[in-house]
């Protein structure tokens, strides 16, 4: 299309045919002033502050609204336009009046900087405040909506209902009486308002802003630190605003690649942890049943000794280590080198076993490499998406604003696999609701119906797969008939999935820890491997087999190699040249045997083999299944030493507790789930005598007679990309802005933003027959219900970060075991009342709540609640491929105690 060309102010441009004035303007440099207009929003041109002259003397036009004409002349700033803008901001500012002497700096207001722009007087205002002061709704914990100056730009409408799709505010009344009402007019609150904060990012007058105490106000006056959100994969941008080394408003960045401004609850609210009383300051030793403050030099020399005692002694194969998928790259490469250099043993995993090991092994089986193939964006652009096992609104919250937009926007079909009514069914075309535990069923069955229609992909069949007839034949007596029988979902549902999935040009696969955390884990990410494979959906954009990974640098901490079989990047032990090259890369000789997972490393605690831990930054003690018997091994150890910023469960155990930092008070990257690298910055001093995690390695390893010296983390950085060929262009200077997508293995290449585009990383993708077996303990008489476990939007993990964050804790205070009303009716409960809830391996007691996410059956109880930890009550019996345990299934029993609700 050839380009248009426009005179703004005198100067000739050019612009693309549908741009429109103000987009033109602004790639020239030209300002034009707006209010209602966000790059992020749709068009409304409804506060006509943008108006310019185009030579029509009957009307000014809206500059955001209005395209560009060949040989247009444009004129932003005449004073015809400026009466008009004046008039306009007058009228605004009576229905909103602004202080004529706010405090210095002004909280932000775009109004009263344009009246002032404009040179309105604003002691001498042509119109009298209109109306009666309205109520300030001060009812939510994290923010606060004033409709007294609210202009009605409606920006906060569209934020809430166009980019974040949750579709709580709108507008009521007409005329000079119209408001912004939340719901039907109810409290924030009650309204079923998540508290994204996405509209207090976007209102541009305060309005809605964020609620914090008075020594947090002026947040504006300060320069934003851009950093890494440290909690979920999907790796938002944050802006973290700093006073007096306090955390006092965080903002979503609006160039970030990954969330282009929006945050959810977590990221946006959830950092008071950072400065919490409770934050570790100094080393603890263990004194009997009690701690006591040491310096650095002791606490150092310690656990030196007692490791260096407890390998001659023992061997080296008696330590292990874990660690963190909540610390940086850096800090993860240099804790395996630790373990392997010092401790001399490959036994170093952490919670990706727990999470995604099964997508590490299945994935990279089919595919050669286990990682997500595409990116976060592409999903926009996908015909179908087929989520699976994740809770993705709870969990990942900014993919499922991805999700939903490209529904309602973009016109994809949403299919969802999932035994709950998880909040994604409500935009759903389709919702398999299987029974847990059944997914290569039913994923065999629709791949029946994909071969019986002969809908299957031939081409890239022939050209870039192995294994294709054995496949088709161990899917053959998976007939829609069979399939619904075991998952309990219609045959005719099973087609119509199958055909949807199989008629898009683009589809992406999406799944989580639904589909990895059961002993059939490896099973079914081969099985959403093979679906993709037999309809062509790899290698291009917006396709794909999608795991979504929980923690912040889960992905990172896979890939810079704190797993027991690979050195950084998936480079194996057993591998005698990969070997050699890092033991000449680190200078010492290394162990050939492949380690011990994270699992296994708690049994052979458990049975006296494994006699020093070293765990940086996790929580087996909340995390883990079948915590009495994880309790049981950590105390059977000879020496435990736990890093970590809180006293955790696990930490509480200890020999030893060394005070690391938290994410905003270091340097160095996160990897994303999208395989994207990018860098986290320090914005406060570490607390006390804490210190950097990375630093305190290296502190360490000298100790231990292995020198690790680096000046900073990104020499770190450095020496990953000098070993693991996928890091092999990553330097900090090139992480600037969108960070960089591995595989990058040069400083010339741009990143990769899906993979296996001509060919798969293993050559040939292979198919895998799999067939269905079930979980490994099912209801029965004794123990009649069906536990899952999960996450809750406002908490992480073990809740040790998010519990500590006031206004989190406010949203959501205790556990709730979530049941269906039927069976709340069978057991004679109603919401509040205490059950307790116990498997073959423990019990927990919490209250219960109705819930129609729930079939009949199941109930759910989430992992964050020392106070009632699920993880009593799950299996820990291990998927043989990956070692997953099953999180997902297990048997319960339920027991209302003699409390009625309100009791409590
Ligand atoms: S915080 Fe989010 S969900 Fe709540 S009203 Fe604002 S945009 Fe909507
Ligand atoms: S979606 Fe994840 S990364 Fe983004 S703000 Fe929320 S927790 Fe942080």
């Amino acid at each position: 299309m050839s380009d248009i060309e426009v005179t703004i102010d005198g100067k000739t441009v050019h612009g693309k045919p549908g741009q429109t004035i103000l987009q033109v303007a602004e790639a020239h440099g030209i300002h034009i002033p707006t209010l209602c207009h966000h790059p992020r929003l749709p068009v409304s041109g409804a506060c006509r502050v943008c108006v310019v002259d185009v030579g029509r003397p009957d009307r000014l036009e809206a500059a955001c609204s209005t395209p560009i004409q060949d040989g247009m002349t444009i004129t932003t700033n005449s004073p015809r336009v400026r009466r008009s803008r004046r008039m306009t901001v007058a009228l605004l500012l009576a229905r909103a009046p602004v202080d004529a002497a706010p405090p210095e700096p002004p909280p932000p207001n775009a109004v009263r900087d344009l009246a002032r722009d404009l040179g309105l007087d604003l002691d001498r205002l042509p119109f009298p405040p209109a109306g009666p002061r309205k109520p300030v709704d001060a009812s939510s914990p994290v923010i606060v909506h004033d409709p007294n100056k609210c202009i009605l730009c409606g920006r906060c409408i569209s934020a809430c209902n166009e980019v974040q799709n949750h579709r709580v505010l709108n507008l009521q009344h007409r005329g000079s009486r119209t408001v912004v009402i939340a719901g039907l007019g109810q409290l924030l609150l009650d309204s079923g308002c998540v508290s994204c904060g996405e509209c207090v990012q976007l209102c541009p007058t305060g309005a809605l802003t964020e609620k914090l105490p008075p020594e947090k106000e002026r947040w504006w006056d300060r320069d934003p630190v851009t950093t890494t959100c440290p909690y979920c994969g999907v790796g938002c941008t944050l802006d973290l605003y700093v006073a007096d080394g306090t955390i006092v408003n965080v903002r979503g960045n609006e160039a970030g690649v990954e969330n282009r401004g929006s945050l959810c609850v977590k990221g946006r609210f959830g950092y008071d942890y950072v400065t919490s009383p409770d934050r570790l300051r100094t080393p603890l030793r263990r004194r009997g049943d009690h701690f006591e403050a040491i310096g650095w030099d002791d606490a150092l020399q310690l656990a030196a000794d007692k490791f260096m005692e407890l390998k001659r002694t023992y061997g080296p194969d008696a330590l292990a280590g874990l660690a963190s998928a909540k610390c940086t790259n850096e800090e993860n490469y240099l804790f395996q080198k630790l373990v392997r250099t010092c401790f001399g043993t490959n036994n170093v995993d952490h919670c990706a076993r727990l999470c995604h090991a099964p997508t590490v092994v299945g994935l990279g089986h089919a595919f050669g490499s286990g990682a997500m193939t595409n990116s976060i964006h592409e999903l926009l652009d996908a015909d179908v998406i087929l989520v699976t096992g994740s809770n993705t609104t709870e969990n990942h919250p900014i993919i499922a604003m991805y999700m939903l937009q490209a529904v309602h926007t973009h016109s994809a079909q949403l299919l969802v696999a999932d035994p709950r009514k998880i909040r994604l069914v409500d935009h759903a075309a389709l919702w398999l609701n299987h029974r847990s535990g059944t997914d290569v069923a039913l994923f065999n069955g629709l791949m029946h119906v994909i071969l019986e229609d002969h809908a299957f992909d031939h081409a890239f069949i022939a050209a870039r797969c192995e294994n294709f007839d054995a496949f088709a034949a161990s899917v053959k007596p998976y007939t829609p008939d069979v399939v619904a029988a075991i998952t309990g979902v219609p045959a005719e549902t099973i087609r119509e999935a199958a055909r949807l999935y199989a008629s898009a040009d683009k589809a992406a696969i999406v799944f989580s820890m639904g589909i990895t955390q059961h002993t059939t884990g490896t099973d079914n990410v081969l099985a959403l491997a093979n679906l993709a494979l037999l309809t062509g959906n790899v290698g291009r954009a917006s396709t794909g087999v999608n795991p979504l990974r929980g923690h912040n640098n889960v992905q990172g901490a896979c890939d810079v190699g704190a797993l027991p079989d690979v050195y950084p990047g998936y480079q194996r032990v057993t591998d005698d040249g990969v070997r050699k090259r890092f033991e000449d890369a680190w200078g010492v000789a290394l162990s050939p045997h492949v380690g011990l997972t994270e699992t296994e490393i708690v049994d052979a605690a458990s049975t006296g083999q494994i006699k020093g831990l070293y765990i940086m930054g996790e929580n087996p003690l909340m995390s883990s299944p079948n915590l009495n018997h994880v309790k049981a091994a950590l105390q059977r150890l000879d020496f435990l030493v736990v890093q970590d910023i809180f006293l955790s469960e696990t930490a509480q155990v200890a020999d030893l507790v060394l005070p690391g930092v938290s994410f905003a008070e270091k340097n160095g990257t996160f990897t994303n789930t999208a395989r994207r690298i990018q860098r986290v910055r320090q914005a406060i001093p570490p607390l006390g005598a804490s210190r950097p995690d990375w630093q305190i390695l290296c502190h360490l390893a000298e100790r231990m007679g292995y020198s690790m010296t680096y000046p900073t983390a990104d020499a770190v950085m450095d020496e990953i990309a000098r070993v693991t060929p996928i890091y092999g262009g990553v330097s900090y200077d090139r992480l600037e802005g969108a960070g960089l997508q591995w595989p990058c293995p040069d400083h010339h290449h741009p990143g990769t933003p899906y993979l296996h585009k001509d060919r798969f990383s293993r050559g040939k993708a292979v198919f895998t027959p799999v067939a269905y077996t079930p979980p490994a303990e099912l209801p029965d008489a004794e123990y009649p219900y069906l536990l899952s476990t999960g996450r809750l939007l406002q908490h992480f993990h073990t809740g040790t970060l998010t519990r500590r964050v006031a206004a989190l804790r406010t949203l959501v205070p205790e556990c709730l075991v979530e049941l269906n009303a039927q069976d709340m009716t069978d057991l004679k409960l109603a919401d509040g009342d205490l059950v307790q809830v116990s498997s073959r391996r423990g019990a927990l007691v919490a209250k219960v709540k109705q819930s129609e996410a729930s079939p009949p059956g199941l109930v759910f109880i989430p992992f964050h609640f020392h106070e009632a930890p699920a993880n009593c009550l799950t299996n820990d019996a291990l998927d043989a491929q990956s070692k997953i345990p099953e999180f997902k299934v297990a048997a319960v029993r339920i027991e209302k105690l003699p409390v009625e609700a309100g009791d409590t």
